[in-house]
């Protein structure tokens, strides 16, 4: 629709402007600092970092209901720069003009219910978000097209002459980063750290596609996460991991589509999303409290962060009841099928013991919560999603794992609905799959399979054909009709199918 046919008192609004101060805000001494320059933690203390809007106040002086009727006709506006998720630009890049904004089709992904099959299966009603439905096919997009719009403003302004971006990666972020990065050539680079075997085929093709610079390092993702952390203290390079605080801000687009999707009411709704890094749920606890703080939601969902048993160091840093006890301590991850969250010291964890305490105290009760789920659980329910009509990836099994021991503890009641993050793309992961049903888990995985999720290609090869076609060696008359009628028979054999009735 075009801008002089939306109703008069929403045109003023339609097209955001910049105009707000932010800062990067240091969550260890709470020191602020300009957003002129790429800075990723606190130049005094070392503490990771949040963007900051000083003059967020600003955005209480609109009333809920506008808010509410902004947002909706923003879905009708043909602007490249606001269909991604700079619809929410006031929330999440105020200080980015929409010239800058980088849009490859991020965000605004699909939220579909489950079947009535799963629903009973799992008692529970939910639907799966479906974020490996972004350009690279995982969430981490979102994140991309908040920090590459940045650095292109960056660069517009002439505040960046041109840009290395650098990354460590279990995959996804490598996969993003270098495809935005490509799509600002020539000014911006990138290159991509990522532990040596530790990613799957797919995801190492795609910043390989995107004319990345790729460098496998040993060990897993928090030795990567090293290297690179050293690189941008000491070279001029551009960080892409969620250390960097715009990531954050452009990963909270997950949490405002919830919110509108819903028309707004998150009342009896449960978010579940998966914890590697913790920049994810970071991004959702931030997202759905700037919601409330300006008035767009009355009140806010439940969350539940998952993780496996083989990388839980959120989990077992909240098993602790009392927060003036809790103490974190890195773990020493084993081998997960959800090898994106397979993270044994995420980057993000002083923000999300923050806004876990934030999140909590305006909701006025007890709101976040943690869960721990085993490999066989995230595969069996991964494959068991997918055969009911789901994509979801194996950190989305993990979602949906988690859901049902969260279930099973109470802290999902039967009026609830419940939102899981399926965080990528089925098919990034489908060598899990391949494992699963050839019996290939390595010990350290403790996963065996069950028969009746298994599945094979057969070969069909009918008895009594006299010549099988090649590409070589098409077949042609006789030879070819009878390969053809031989075959159609061993295949309705092997499925039991009843022949036509011919009486008409
Ligand atoms: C990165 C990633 C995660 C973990 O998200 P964090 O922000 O690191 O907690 C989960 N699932 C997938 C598919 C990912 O790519
Ligand atoms: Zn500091």
């Amino acid at each position: 629709m075009k801008l002089e046919d939306f109703p008069e008192h929403i045109q003023p609004y339609l097209i955001p402007r910049v105009s707000a101060e932010v800062v990067y805000r240091c969550l260890g001494c709470n020191a602020q600092y300009g957003i002129d320059e790429l800075l990723y933690t606190c130049p005094s203390c070392g503490s990771v970092l949040l963007l900051e809007d000083l003059t967020f106040d600003r955005l209480t002086q609109i009333a809920p209901e506008l808010w509410h009727q902004i947002l909706d006709y923003r879905r009708m506006l043909n602007l490249p720069a606001l269909r991604g998720i700079y619809r929410y630009h006031e929330f999440i890049g105020p200080v980015i003009p929409l010239n800058a904004v980088v849009y490859l089709g991020e965000g605004h992904t699909p939220m579909v219910e489950a079947n009535r099959h799963l629903q009973e299966l799992t008692g529970v009603r939910f639907c799966f978000k479906n974020d490996g439905q972004n350009p690279s096919a995982s969430f981490k997009d979102r994140g991309m097209a908040s920090a590459l719009s940045y650095i292109n403003f960056l660069v517009q302004s002439a505040k960046l002459p041109e840009v290395l971006a650098v990354c460590a990666s279990t995959g996804d972020t490598s996969a993003s980063a270098a495809l935005y990065a490509a799509y600002l050539q020539p000014q911006v680079k990138s290159a991509v750290l990522l532990p040596h075997g530790k990613v799957t085929p797919q995801q190492l093709s795609q910043p390989l596609g995107s004319g990345a610079r790729v460098f496998e390092i040993p060990g897993v993702f928090d030795d990567s996460m090293k290297v690179v952390e050293a690189l941008s203290e000491r070279f001029a390079v551009a960080l892409l991991n969620s250390k960097n605080a715009w990531r954050i801000w452009g990963q909270e687009s997950y949490a405002y589509e919830i919110v509108q999707d819903f028309d707004y009411d998150m009342n009896h709704k449960v978010v579940v999303v998966p914890i590697g890094n913790a920049g994810n749920i970071t991004a959702v606890l931030s997202g759905f409290l700037k919601f409330f703080n300006a008035g767009l939601i009355k009140c806010l969902p439940k969350i539940v962060g998952v993780q496996s048993t083989h990388a839980n160091p959120v989990y077992r840093y909240y098993l602790e009841p009392d927060r003036k006890k809790r103490n974190f301590e890195p773990v020493t991850v084993r081998p997960s099928v959800a090898q994106a969250a397979m993270i044994g010291n995420p980057v993000s964890m002083p923000r999300v013991v923050e806004l876990v305490e934030a999140y909590n105290d305006k909701a006025g009760r007890q709101s976040v919560f943690f869960a721990e789920v085993e490999e066989q659980d995230i595969m069996d329910w991964q494959l068991t999603a997918n055969r009911n009509g789901h994509i979801a990836c194996t950190q989305g099994g993990e979602s949906l794992a988690g859901m049902v021991a969260a279930k099973k503890r109470g802290i999902i009641s039967d009026d609830d609905l419940v939102i899981l993050d399926a965080t990528a793309h089925a098919l990034k992961f489908a060598g899990f799959q391949d494992m699963y049903f050839e019996d290939r888990f390595a010990p350290e995985f403790e996963i065996v399979p069950r028969e009746s999720l298994k599945n094979f290609p057969r070969l069909v090869r009918a008895q009594g054909v006299r010549a099988f076609p090649s590409p070589e060696k098409p077949l042609t008359g006789q030879a070819f009709d009878d390969f053809v009628q031989k075959t159609a028979e061993a295949i309705a054999e092997a499925l039991n199918l009843k022949p036509l009735s011919r009486n008409g």
